[in-house]
């Protein structure tokens, strides 16, 4: 990796140094050179992550936190180092505010269960919108079934933005907690997480975040933001599968009755009656994803010593850049025209199948994604089957971006040519 000033002082990272760490990226998908626009659904994951892991097995595998020898301790210090590495990364007060788990959808499950479990009761409101991934509806939406609970829905427009003036509205006493997406995965909108959750507090209603696709675009501050919870997943963030964190203000996580129990989770047990440990590990039951950990505290100081407002300003040129020209097209409609986006471009050709198009473009290298990306009601909203979804990031090129456009219009032609 390295870094370069240009005339204005502004660091600028080298792309095409920057791709040498990423091993992946220089392999051949079907005898073409991979053109990787699917890390909306996973990132690849940098040489320095895989080294970790490596050395992880390779030197340190213990299990933590029960073990007096040497390797135990030492893999106990790096998986809490690990937890350090992401309090910070969030901007989080506490250590003990960062629980891991295996992901997003698993963080969600943990809060909807926990804190549904005590807070929420028969004829009580969740609120969630149109826009959510099915990982931040269908936790709630059992929920609701279970306590004979209200699950409302914040509408979105047709440029895929919250209709905030909805959103006030069904804001009520009855209101227990607040679940949206900092970004959209399908439609690439960035919301005002910070101005709905002013709002939600104003009325004294928690807010729960789902950052799995924020926070490989942007500088994420959960005590700026106020969040009172905040999830997210290693690998959609250079780092492993299996990994991921739930954030939660400690007056939360302190209130939360348990969620899985069993090993680490306690202080003593006995037959009669247990005590459970305090937050983080009282939320953390078995032996948890160690490496995975570890990997991600790498992935999380990689992004850092590239910036992250490098790589959000890098990513926006490429999201424009790639706007024009997929605008530039004939019969295809971009899906999702918020003024505020992350990178990420859903599109639908007229008259195509998206997964049609899917399957030419991987035939020439390209892997994007095709389908309703986990977000049915979004294309419920439109009244289409699927898109078709690129997503960038930090080590995607402008040459990829043409490359695409012209793989696009070929399959166009195929397909029309049938
Ligand atoms: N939320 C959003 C916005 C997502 O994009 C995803 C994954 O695509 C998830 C939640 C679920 O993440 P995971 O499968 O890593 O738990």
């Amino acid at each position: 990796m390295t870094l370069t000033k240009n005339i204005e002082e502004v660091v600028l990272f080298d792309v095409h140094e920057i791709r040498k760490d990423f091993p992946i990226l220089s392999r051949e998908v079907n005898d073409k050179p991979l053109i990787y626009f699917d890390n909306g659904a996973t990132t690849q994951k940098p040489r320095q992550v895989i080294d970790a892991i490596v050395k992880y097995y390779t030197m340190q595998n213990a299990n933590i936190h029960r073990g007096v020898h040497r390797m135990s301790q030492d893999a106990t210090d790096e998986y809490e180092n690990a937890r350090i590495t992401v309090q910070k990364h969030i901007g989080a007060k506490h250590e003990n505010e960062i629980i891991f788990t295996r992901g997003t959808t698993d963080s969600i499950n943990l809060v909807a269960t926990a804190f549904g479990k005590k807070y929420v009761n028969v004829g009580d409101e969740i609120i969630v919108s149109e826009m959510e991934h099915h990982s931040n509806i269908l936790p709630w939406q059992q929920l609701c079934e279970e306590k004979n609970a209200v699950l409302k829905v914040i509408p979105i427009t047709d440029s895929g933005e919250l209709r905030m003036d909805e959103y006030k509205k069904l804001l009520s006493e009855k209101t227990k907690l607040i679940a949206i997406t900092h970004v959209s995965n399908t439609l690439g909108t960035v919301n005002p997480v910070k101005e709905m959750i002013a709002i939600a507090h104003s009325k004294s209603i928690p807010v729960l975040v789902d950052g799995a696709q924020s926070i490989p675009h942007l500088k994420v501050d959960v005590q700026d933001l106020d969040a009172d919870f905040y999830c997210f997943s290693g690998h959609k963030v250079y780092a492993p599968t299996g990994v991921g964190i739930l954030y939660g203000k400690e007056e939360w996580l302190k209130k939360l009755p348990n969620y899985q129990v069993g090993g680490g989770t306690i202080k003593t047990v006995s037959f009669n009656k247990s005590e459970y440990a305090e937050s983080p590990l009282r939320f953390e039951a078995g032996t948890p994803n160690i490496e995975g950990a570890i990997g991600l505290a790498v992935a999380l100081d990689y992004i850092n010593a590239l910036g992250l407002k490098n790589i959000a300003a890098y990513e926006d040129e490429l999201l424009e850049y790639a706007t024009e020209k997929l605008s530039a097209l004939d019969n295809l409609q971009i899906i999702g025209t918020a003024k505020e986006k992350a990178s990420v471009i859903s599109f639908v050709v007229e008259g195509i199948h998206p997964l049609d198009i899917g399957i030419l473009l991987d035939a020439q290298g390209v892997a994007i994604r095709t389908g309703h990306h986990c977000t049915q009601p979004i294309m419920a909203h439109y009244q289409i089957q699927g898109t078709i979804r690129a997503s960038f990031s930090f080590y995607n090129t402008k040459e990829e971006i043409d490359i695409f456009a012209n793989a696009i219009v070929k399959s166009i032609k195929r397909i029309n040519q049938k």
